[in-house]
């Protein structure tokens, strides 16, 4: 898979990029990803790229003609246009399903924004959808876009070590992950959970598995509606749905 950033900032995007897993997995070419700074496409002299909004109003607009440039000139070199995300916070929030999704395209393009966002002109022309990293607005569209590039990359093959890295993960299969733990068996007073230390590998994904539940449970309810549960993942929720009522009942006696 090819990823194509197109930003103001591309040498912020190239640095993350180039960094730790998706660093290596772009050295061994697992996937490519390309950043391509849209003021080189800039037509004045000053190579400006923004402007201010027609109707007056606060702050300055990235104009349409340089990232038309950008665009332009990718498609050519490409010889199709890829999928094309507006990183928005006007867009639908990021999900692992989109994530799993996207990771399935040839090509993707992310367009940054900045300022006060981009004429919504290339986004009628170019963009397929706007994807937002949350209800919330930060000053550009970079950190949205490496969140995307980030999260896309790592589900392609050869990027993590084993498909099972991701798919035990929070998310994947709208479950939360079980607690985890590492040396040494006991911390400042704190054990791992002594099935951990036994070996006995049913017991382990029995006990991840009620884990999984129970945070998802206690944690992110809403995401159980989405999960594929078993006859013993439910009977399990409904003995703790139970067991977290009768915690709440107040107790008749303390109550006089
Ligand atoms: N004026 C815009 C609005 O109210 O919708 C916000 C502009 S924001 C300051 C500048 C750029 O940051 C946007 O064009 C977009 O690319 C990016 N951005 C900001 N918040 C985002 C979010 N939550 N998700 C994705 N991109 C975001």
């Amino acid at each position: 898979m090819r990823i194509d950033l197109l930003t103001l900032f591309p040498e912020m995007c190239e640095t993350v990029m180039a960094e730790s897993i998706i660093g290596r997995a772009r050295r061994k070419g697992a996937v490519q990803v390309c950043c391509h700074q849209i003021r080189d496409y800039a037509y004045d002299k000053h190579q400006r790229v923004d402007d201010s909004p027609f109707g007056g109003g606060m702050g300055m607009l990235m104009m349409a003609e340089p990232i038309a440039l950008c665009m332009d000139g990718l498609i050519r070199h490409l010889g199709y246009k890829p999928h094309t995300v507006y990183l928005s916070p006007q867009g639908k929030t990021l999900t692992q399903r989109r994530v799993k999704e996207l990771s399935r395209l040839d090509g993707l393009v992310l367009l940054c924004g900045h300022y006060e966002g981009v004429d919504e002109r290339v986004l009628e022309e170019y963009a397929d959808e706007e994807i937002s990293v949350g209800d919330y607005v930060v000053t550009g569209g970079e950190l949205p876009a490496l969140i995307v590039a980030d999260a896309v990359c790592r589900m392609m093959p050869g990027v993590l070590a084993d498909e099972e890295c991701f798919q035990m993960e929070s998310h994947y299969h709208s479950l939360l992950e079980y607690p985890q733990y590492t040396r040494p068996a006991s911390w400042r007073g704190r054990e791992v959970p002594p099935v951990l230390l036994t070996g006995h590998h049913e017991n382990v994904r029995k006990w991840r598995r009620e884990q999984a539940l129970l945070r998802t449970f206690r944690k992110r309810p809403e995401l159980l509606v989405s999960a594929d549960l078993t006859k013993e993942d439910r009977d399990f929720l409904k003995e703790l749905a139970g067991k977290d009522a009768a915690a709440r009942k107040p107790d008749a006696k303390s109550s006089i």
